[in-house]
């Protein structure tokens, strides 16, 4: 038998899942858990779906069962399997989802980390086991294959016995350590409750050999203890149980089960419309940014559901581009099984429900900024740029929806101030929302343009993300008041007056501006007389729409 090394990646998670320190151990049953209803999920979708095959409900089922004796733990089910090639790829690479993420953050060596903020999938039973059997038949094959390894030295792949489609996992506990007990986990009280905490909501039965008090047969009044098979878990999916049944932490655990993230969710949205359209829907909006949100390898997107069977892992079209930062799941009855990705796009209900969702994470977002700033504060933090990419876009037709999420830093609250709160804030007699660009608060601060601004008591909103000044020039106004950039020719802080009075001392020395401007020839446009400059002798002004920091953003574009 030929012993396979694991690849490159997929070895140094192993090492740290078989080193780990991490506390929450228990998870792995979780993983594995999660494994076999995504196996069964393929299985009974297809059972659904092609007429020549029998569908019986009983066939479908997760078994956990203990043995202390020989410290196993078995999970078997009765999902779709692996082929030998399957086998191969899925368990000897590391596997794509959530663990992928791990690659990037590879750097970091305390693997708790690792743990608890990424998927580990299957590999996080090396936390607990020195050795994994993986007997699998594939659906789709005659053949049986038994997977190997105890996690360093590789793993082996043979022919095996298994004559019913599905997976069956063997765990060896590692023996206990001076401050691990991994008996624990053959424990069945310990087992039961790990499965109610984390996997309560699995469509399948987790049965279990549970053991229970009997009248004893006698008939003596004593009772006895026998083994009895119990379903452990409720089956309910959470989203079809009542908001008011569910804690924070099922929510939680929820979010972790089901990979949408691996942070702690700043929000949890449980929607159930029962009208002309039907669904239900349980939305996250995560507390960090992942680490491809800002690159085009990231997908938006909601598992979709139809009646509980799950038809598509990431559905697009029910989210628009500028909340693609919301992870989460709908359900609904009104879909069709066999509805194909094409059609889904045009499918009436798809929009009527896309359109809800959209207006209920909006007004979400909006009662966050209103009542809970700390926890909004850092969602713009990790999500708000996304934000004003979706007020651009489209040429401005999201600027109405999203106008009043936006926050920007400002001079006078030294803080993330919204717009409405800066008009609020305005004098009277200000025309205008002043604005400064440049890389950084500190930077703007250093411009001279923005003195006569601040000295004239008003606001100043700073203006430090390339995307800040194209976003609101789409918007052109904010409850009537224009933008302005306190670069921009006329600030519209001078009265009549004044402006006659420049003009007076402009043309006095007008044979000094010509000499600047001949010197300076092609490089400006014109050299005139200030009004703006307080400590500063000269400044750099742009005519016209496009602003000095807009020119240097355009002239990086590719052509
Ligand atoms: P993920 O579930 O995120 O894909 P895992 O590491 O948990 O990652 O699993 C890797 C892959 O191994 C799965 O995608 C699946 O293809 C396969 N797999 C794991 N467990 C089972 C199982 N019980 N039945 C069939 N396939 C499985
Ligand atoms: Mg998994």
């Amino acid at each position: 038998m030929v012993q396979k090394e694991f690849k490159a990646e997929s070895k140094r998670l192993l090492e740290m899942m078989v080193n780990s320190i991490y506390s929450q151990k228990e998870i792995f049953l979780r993983e594995l858990i999660s494994n076999a209803s995504d196996a069964i999920d393929k299985m009974y979708y297809r059972a659904l779906t092609d007429d020549t095959l029998a569908f019986n409900q009983e066939d479908f089922y997760i078994r956990v069962s203990a043995d202390k004796e020989s410290r196993t733990l078995t999970i078997a089910d009765t999902g779709i399997g692996m082929t030998e090639e399957e086998l191969e790829r899925n368990l000897g690479t590391i596997a794509e989802s959530g663990s992928l993420a791990f690659k990037k953050e590879n750097e970091v060596e305390d693997g708790r980390d690792i743990i608890g903020q990424f998927g580990v999938g299957f590999y996080s039973a090396f936390m607990v086991a020195d050795r994994v059997i993986v007997n699998t038949k594939s659906a789709d094959s005659d053949q049986a294959f038994r997977w190997e390894s105890n996690g360093v030295d590789g793993y082996t792949i043979e022919p095996g016995e298994k004559t019913e489609a599905g997976t069956t996992i063997t765990i060896y506990m590692k023996e206990n350590g001076e401050e691990d007990s991994y008996d624990q986990f053959l424990e069945e009280n310990n087992l039961q409750s790990i499965i109610k905490k984390y996997s309560d909501f699995i469509r399948y039965p987790i049965l279990m050999n549970v053991t229970v008090q009997k009248p004893a047969e006698e008939e003596n009044g004593e009772t006895e203890e026998v083994g009895e098979e119990q379903t452990i878990n409720s089956m309910v999916p959470i989203w079809r149980k009542d908001k008011s049944e569910l804690s924070d932490e099922d929510y939680t655990n929820f979010y972790h089960e089901k990979h949408y993230g691996f942070d702690q969710p700043l929000k949890h949205i449980h929607i159930n419309v029962d009208g002309t359209i039907r669904y239900s829907s349980i939305l996250f909006i995560p507390e960090t940014t992942p680490f491809d949100f800002y690159s085009k390898e990231f997908e938006k997107g909601l598992e979709l559901y139809s009646s509980g069977v799950l038809i598509m892992e990431k559905c697009p079209d029910l989210l628009p581009d500028y909340f693609s930062f919301v992870k989460g799941m709908v359900d609904s009855e009104d879909l069709s099984l066999n509805i194909s990705r094409e059609m889904l796009q045009h499918d009436r209900q798809l929009k009527m429900i896309a359109k809800n969702i959209k207006t209920k994470v909006k007004k979400e977002l909006q009662t966050m900024l209103k009542n809970d700033r700390e926890n909004y504060e850092k969602f713009f933090q990790a999500f708000g740029r996304q934000l004003k990419f979706g007020v651009y876009s489209d040429f401005g037709q999201n600027a109405d929806d999203l106008k009043d999420l936006l926050l920007f830093h400002s001079s006078a609250e030294k803080k993330p101030v919204s717009l409405a709160e800066y008009v609020e804030r305005m004098p009277e007699e200000q025309q205008y929302i002043y604005y400064a660009s440049g890389e950084s608060i500190d930077r703007i601060d250093k411009l001279p343009q923005t003195e006569l601004v601040k000295d004239k008591g008003y606001e100043l909103l700073y203006f430090t993300e390339e995307v800040d000044e194209f976003a609101i020039k789409m918007m052109r106004e904010y409850e009537g008041k224009e933008f302005k950039s306190v670069s921009s020719g006329d600030l519209g802080l001078e009265s009549e007056e004044e402006k006659k009075e420049s003009e007076e001392t402009a043309s006095e020395h007008k044979e000094m501006f010509e000499k600047m401007q001949n010197i300076l020839g092609s490089k400006v446009n014109g050299v005139r007389l200030s009004k703006r400059l307080k400590s500063h002798p000269v400044c750099l002004t742009a005519e016209g729409e496009v602003t000095i920091e807009m020119e240097k953003i355009l002239a990086q574009m590719p052509e």
